[in-house]
């Protein structure tokens, strides 16, 4: 009996685990921190042994295989014990992928892939295919192969997932951008991380489809230098030459209510999906209703609600400058932008003529707003130091007029204040529904 070691007890390696027992490994779960009640008691209904709070390295390097939680870095001591003594360490979309013959619609980027995998999900459900969600979504790929196949799924991959794929195959990949993130996970260097997300094109073969934005100049030369298979669907709506999926599609989607989802960013969204449901087979007009019923996702430029003129945008997924450059670049009217938390040594100069043109005050949110202060200090716009949400959203509705817009669309990670960006975004909802 092969023995498989799963690290990290999460969504990802329950679902790894119970897949592993029912396909007869000999499977043990480990993870250093604590594992959910909920997954600790399916752990033991399925008979599998796990252990929290540590790795015993003894049960972990007899393995044959190991399935890794995205979380835990290819650097860490026991990942390089392992790979050293030649242990193959994959991750759990990988494992789960050898046990289904479904189709893999997969979506990577820097910014967008919940949105466009709820999408591609949303058009296809609408067409009424048998088609499941998952990657860094929902239900883990393991546990719906294990417990309940469909014929396709639709896959949020990260650039962690993907560092440790290598078989696996996409049938419609699909990569949005890429811009500095994450970088701490790649010796600061920007085009390891660039080709982590490359991956998504591994193993494709001509019956397959690449769908990237090709006005992003490191995908557009990262593509012409490796040997993509795939059949290629560049889009751009800057150059004719790449104007997809057609002109008439792509001015139905321009038109301002078309889509429930603003801005440029989600208009790039929503084309890549639309190729995507395209080549499945999927006919215009169902692909068009259901994006026009596709509400946006929590957390991603969601409108909260109007306080005397002022509108309240939760954008607290923007995690890095891009996204916040979207947000910015949608909006119409002034912008009262809080901004603020763990920054990831960000370079905000991206954002600087938006600012200019848009925002008329400037809300610091976090422990430590010195990097925020010194990039903006000079800017001539109005700035307030906050060091609690409470006061940030204060700040930020006492400084905006009837007509405004205050947008929490911070560029940081939330952990300096708050658990999660879900726990930033809920809290500043249930303030602002307060007011
Ligand atoms: P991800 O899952 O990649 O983090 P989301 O769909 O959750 O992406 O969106 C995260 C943030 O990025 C949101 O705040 C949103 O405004 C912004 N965003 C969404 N799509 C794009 C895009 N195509 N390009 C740049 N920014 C985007």
């Amino acid at each position: 009996m092969k023995r498989i070691v799963i690290l990290g007890g999460g969504e990802s390696g329950t679902g790894a685990a119970i897949l592993a027992k029912q396909q007869n490994y000999d499977v043990f779960v480990s993870d250093c921190g604590n594992i959910k009640e909920q997954y600790k008691c399916e752990l033991d209904a399925h008979g599998i042994a796990w252990e929290e709070g540590g790795h015993t390295t003894e049960l972990i390097l007899n393995a044959d295989e190991v399935v890794k939680s995205p979380g835990i870095p290819n650097s860490a001591p026991l990942i390089v014990a392992l790979t050293n003594q030649g242990t193959p360490v994959i991750s759990e979309i990988e494992f789960a992928a050898r046990f289904t013959n479904a189709q893999f619609i997969c979506i990577t980027g820097s910014n967008g892939k919940t949105t466009t995998t709820s999408l591609v999900y949303h058009i296809m459900r609408q067409a009424g295919l048998d088609v499941g969600i998952g990657g860094n979504i929902g239900q883990s790929l393991a546990r719906q192969v294990a417990q309940q196949q469909h014929n396709f799924y639709v896959l949020e991959l990260s650039s962690f997932q993907l560092d440790n794929m290598y078989k696996f195959r996409a049938h419609i990949a699909i990569l949005l951008n890429i811009t500095p993130d994450h970088l701490d996970r790649y010796e600061h260097d920007f085009m390891k991380y660039a080709r982590a997300k490359m991956r998504v094109t591994q193993n494709q073969t001509p019956d397959d489809y690449f769908i990237y934005w090709h006005d992003d100049t490191t995908i557009r030369t990262l593509t012409e230098s490796y040997d993509i298979k795939a059949q290629i669907l560049a889009f751009s709506v800057n150059d004719n030459q790449y104007e997809l999926p057609d002109h008439n599609f792509l001015s139905w989607l321009q038109k301002p209510d078309s889509l429930q989802i603003k801005g440029l960013h989600n208009l790039y969204n929503a084309i890549a999906a639309t190729l995507a449901a395209q080549k499945i087979g999927i006919d215009n007009e169902t692909i068009k209703k259901a994006l026009s019923s596709f509400k946006p996702v929590e957390h991603r430029l969601e409108y909260v609600r109007t306080v005397n003129g002022v509108r309240f945008i939760n954008d607290s997924k923007a995690t890095n400058v891009d996204s916040c450059y979207y947000a910015l670049e949608s909006m119409t009217t002034p912008v009262v932008l809080i901004l603020g938390g763990k920054d990831k040594g960000n370079d905000y100069t991206q954002i600087d003529q938006l600012v200019k043109d848009k925002v008329k005050t400037l809300v610091f949110m976090g422990l430590h707003n010195e990097p925020l202060n010194e990039h903006f200090g000079k800017a001539g716009i109005k700035i307030i130091d906050t060091n609690n949400i409470n006061d940030a959203i204060s700040a930020a509705y006492h400084n905006a007029s009837d007509g405004d817009t205050v947008l929490l669309s911070p560029c940081c990670a939330s952990f300096d204040l708050f658990k999660s960006y879900e726990d930033r975004g809920k809290q500043f909802k249930d303030i602002v529904n307060k007011l």
